[in-house]
């Protein structure tokens, strides 16, 4: 996420992890201080020097310095920058400071102050992988580099427990992003069905009021061409416009509220071929054959027969737009090894991008021009209703499978 782009409510959560940092490093940096450099000599010598070696007491001044820059650009300027500017300091102050400790001595190196191990086992609070990497990858390299320069084996000692320590801040980190993410996926199911609800609602209320006009419009067409027999073609044309805005209130009515189903005994050849005669013309249109293979005597079937004509027609349909330079669609009814009704249809269409595999049947989502992207939800939904279950093969610019499963016989025999 660009930082930017940051709600408030992220940026007060910086702010927080950037206050508990603060307060932390700097009571464990000046406590460290005073132990390492004036309580244990006093405790073993006695007395206090306070000459301290390296950077000397500028050091100390040099860190309230970082301070009061960190303090100022959390309150006035921006929050994400501050646990950068400490660890670059910080590994870039002590660097230096050892350098003149050590260099041309022949002291050995004892471990740098304890805040590093507050860097990286805190690194994961932040919930920022880059930070996390360069706090690993920071102190671990400022001891090697030491350890290079200066030839000495012991700065390796503490470059190893950075390296241990870094491997459990990891383990910390990955377990909130996956937590994290987890939530995030939760809440957007949340807001999808939220959102498709108000939809179907909406959908609901606008259709019925958009049937009852739509159906005297029809009628008052439909007579017109009946008293004017030889004057006008258009007539037809405006029928089946009218009808096709039917079928989409239809379909945009089955977001809110599915159907109740009326189950009955029917043929799926005649089911079949319902759909084929609606489809047939459309099809010879693009220069696409349909052949249809019905496997042995089929037994009937227990279903609502408008409702899987919908089905077969939304399939067929889509099949043929799939194929905009012709070819053949390949119809299958059979009965499978499960003792159920199979229907698959096979076309050489376009296919369907793997990226888009899981997004086709959600309502509103198309890829066509003039599509509703209402098809594929309605058709799911009614399978679903008939305890079916649709399958979707497809290879980008070979074809697809759509393959529908039906049981023979209906348990339970109630609408939705
Ligand atoms: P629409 O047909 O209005 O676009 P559908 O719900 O019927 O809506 O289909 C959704 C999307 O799924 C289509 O836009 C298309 O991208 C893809 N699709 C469905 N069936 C096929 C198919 N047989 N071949 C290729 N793509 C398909
Ligand atoms: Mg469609």
């Amino acid at each position: 996420m660009k930082e930017s782009s940051k709600s408030p409510k992220l940026i007060y959560e910086e702010k927080k992890a950037i206050k508990l940092f603060l307060w932390l490093f700097n009571i464990i940096f000046f406590s460290w201080e005073i132990f390492y450099y004036y309580i244990m000599p006093f405790i073993s010598r006695g007395e206090i020097d306070f000459s301290r070696d390296g950077f000397g007491i500028s050091y100390y001044i040099v860190f309230l310095l970082v301070l009061t820059v960190s303090i100022y650009f959390t309150k006035k300027k921006n929050v994400y920058i501050v646990k950068y500017i400490y660890l670059i300091s910080y590994l870039f102050i002590d660097l230096i400071d050892n350098l003149i400790r050590y260099l041309g001595t022949d002291k050995h190196f004892t471990s740098g102050n304890i805040v590093e191990v507050l860097f990286i086992l805190f690194s994961p609070i932040f919930v920022n992988k880059k930070y996390f990497w360069m706090v690993s990858i920071g102190l671990v390299s400022k001891d090697l580099l030491f350890g290079l320069i200066l030839q000495d084996t012991f700065a390796l000692v503490p470059a190893l427990t950075y390296l241990i320590l870094s491997l459990i801040a990891y383990i910390i980190l990955t377990r909130f992003y996956s937590y994290i993410s987890s939530l995030m996926r939760v809440n957007d199911e949340l807001r999808k069905k939220e959102k498709l609800a108000i939809i179907g609602q909406m959908a609901t209320a606008i259709g019925h009021e958009i049937r009852n006009p739509l159906a005297s419009l029809k009628g008052f067409t439909q007579l017109q061409q009946e008293r004017y027999l030889n004057t006008n073609d258009y007539y037809p044309i405006m029928i089946q416009e009218i009808d096709r805005i039917n079928s989409i209130v239809d379909d945009l009515m089955y977001i809110g509220k599915p159907k109740a189903i009326l189950f009955e005994k029917a043929s799926i050849e005649e089911i079949i071929a319902y759909t084929l005669s609606i489809t047939q013309q459309m099809a010879e249109g693009q220069g696409i054959m349909i052949e249809t293979t019905l496997a042995g005597p089929l037994p009937p079937l227990e279903c609502d027969s408008k409702q899987l004509k919908q089905v077969f027609l939304n399939l067929i349909k889509n099949a043929i737009e799939s194929m905009q330079d012709g070819g053949k669609i390949k119809v299958h009814v059979y009965i499978n090894e499960e003792k159920q009704m199979s229907i698959s249809i096979k076309d050489e269409g376009c296919g369907i991008a793997e990226e888009h595999i899981l997004n086709v049947g959600e309502p509103f989502f198309t890829t066509k021009k003039e599509g509703t992207g209402l098809g594929l939800m309605v058709t799911s939904q009614i399978i679903k209703d008939h305890n079916g279950k649709l399958e979707i093969e497809s290879e980008i610019g070979k074809g697809t499978r759509i393959h529908v499963i039906l049981p023979v016989l209906q348990k339970n025999v109630s609408g939705s």
